[in-house]
């Protein structure tokens, strides 16, 4: 059965890179394996980006090869620049997300680009994908990161996101993605720029969000995003990780509730919410000075769910 909604686990990649303890390759592996084998079918296993700043991705080449060996299992990865996405097309990564950050502050302080350089390293990685055969060809998506504000800058205007979504796409961008870095964003704010940034590019090229839950505000900015059409959803096993490089920006959304909600809307997730929750014992053993986040691991869920899934089921 088809899923209504794509779960897209960000842990290994997002929560491993701003912890500083390391996490060895087998226990990513794994996490990994164990994530897809509850229905995970979307993982971003890791970045290639400059190991000596994040060794926690020194592997990630090594889980790109071991993620494809899943079957229906998309192997997503975060790059910053062409190297870091020649380095992805070289291990077979199926899809390659750039951030660029919609504050160009962050975006110096981030990656020491300006807006034009990055639109620049995204003409050029587009024409990287496009020496491979077709059938090759990695899916290419450009995450606005700081989309609704920056910890740095403030208030970001939604005409800079809308502009910048513009020339992420004219420059080889498959879609862009609305990334709420900093936590900054509430519900409205998100209907309202996800519209506006449909309006300007099309409902086709906005897709998917990576909301934060620095302020309470993760699943509720999720159905937000949910009722304006959104079908991939960041998210992060026990809430693991944040953003290293804007100071005070912590707390993805937990995967364990985002799928609890989804499925208790009757939106088919193709994830196993029992076996979603016993994949955090990984965590817990490996990584035991790590607070694991998340409010269905131990409330698990309501006495009749079944009945309560099937109810929305049939209104869907
Ligand atoms: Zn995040």
């Amino acid at each position: 059965m088809a899923v209504d909604v794509i779960v897209s686990e960000v842990g290994p990649r997002d929560g491993l890179q701003s912890i500083d303890q390391l996490l060895d390759l087998e226990t990513k592996k794994r996490w990994i394996t164990a994530e897809a084998a509850a229905g995970v079918t979307e993982i971003e296993v890791g970045s290639f980006v400059n190991y000596r700043l994040l060794p926690q991705m020194s592997d990630t080449a090594a889980l790109v090869e071991h993620a494809r060996q899943i079957e229906g299992l998309a192997v997503a990865v975060l790059v910053p620049n062409l190297r870091g996405a020649s380095a992805a097309i070289e291990a077979g990564a199926s899809k390659i997300s750039i951030p660029v950050s919609a504050s160009e502050t962050h975006s110096l302080n981030n990656v020491r680009r300006t807006h034009a350089q990055m639109i620049d390293e995204v003409r050029n990685i587009r024409a990287a994908i496009n020496q491979l055969p077709a059938a090759e060809q990695p899916y290419f998506e450009a995450g606005i990161a700081t989309a609704f504000g920056c910890t740095l800058e403030g208030h970001v205007s939604l005409s800079t996101v809308q502009r910048l979504a513009e020339q992420l796409l004219e420059a080889g961008a498959e879609e862009v993605g609305l990334s709420d870095t900093t936590g900054f964003a509430n519900p409205a704010m998100i209907k309202n720029r996800i519209r506006a940034v449909h309006n300007t590019v099309g409902r086709d090229k906005l897709t998917g969000v990576h909301l934060h839950n620095t302020r309470g505000l993760g699943l509720t900015n999720a159905f937000a995003a949910l009722d304006e059409g959104i079908t991939t959803l960041d998210s992060s096993l026990a809430g693991l990780g944040g953003c290293p490089f804007a100071p005070g920006a912590s707390g993805n959304i937990v995967t364990e509730d985002l799928v609890f909600m989804l499925e208790s809307m009757g939106l088919n997730t193709g994830i196993d919410i029992d076996a979603l929750v016993a994949v955090r014992s990984i965590l817990e053993s490996a990584l035991p000075a790590e607070p694991l986040y998340g409010f269905i691991p131990d409330a698990s869920v309501p006495l009749g769910w079944s009945d309560i899934r099937a109810e929305h089921a049939v209104a869907n």
